[in-house]
């Protein structure tokens, strides 16, 4: 396996419950390393920007509302195969479907404000990634 950066956000609904420690804790036990992170108030703009690829899907304009409710973290988590193992540790986007010990399982309140999002493919990470950090605030 390779090793990999991928974008995580920690998102409103779990900022505004003080779960980002639980929530950090919970990738650097399954061994991936935080090599960047900041916390940010998402502008609407920025938050459809980000989330262009869902602008013809129903939840679009509530999903806008709920990134921009409140202070979100902006992370790059760096590890083995991270792409594919930090969705594994978030669990489904229901969190009624998500695995016991998933972030998601444990934190999230509903389908919307399920507590974090995760890059789905390497494609993206690089795009997302991008989208929040320069390439030197990355400290491995
Ligand atoms: P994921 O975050 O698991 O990759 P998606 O990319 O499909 O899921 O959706 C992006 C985000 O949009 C979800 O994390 C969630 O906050 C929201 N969302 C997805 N599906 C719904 C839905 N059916 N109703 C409301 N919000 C949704
Ligand atoms: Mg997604």
């Amino acid at each position: 396996m390779a090793i990999e950066n991928t974008l995580s956000i920690i998102k409103p609904d779990a900022t505004k419950r003080n779960l980002t420690g639980l929530i950090n804790a919970k990738f650097e036990k399954a061994g991936l390393k935080i090599i960047a992170q900041k916390r940010l108030q998402l502008s609407r703009s920025m938050a459809e920007k980000f989330y262009q690829i869902h602008k013809d899907r129903p939840f679009f304009k509530d999903l806008v509302d709920f990134m921009i409710s409140g202070p979100v973290v902006a992370q790059v988590l760096r590890g083995d195969n991270a792409v594919f193992l930090n969705r594994t540790i978030m669990g489904a986007t229901n969190p009624e479907e998500a695995e016991n010990g998933t972030i998601r399982k444990e934190f999230a309140e509903s389908i919307e404000a399920n507590s974090v999002h995760g890059s789905d493919s390497l494609e993206n990470a690089r795009s997302e990634i991008s989208f929040f950090f320069a390439y030197i605030e990355l400290v491995n």
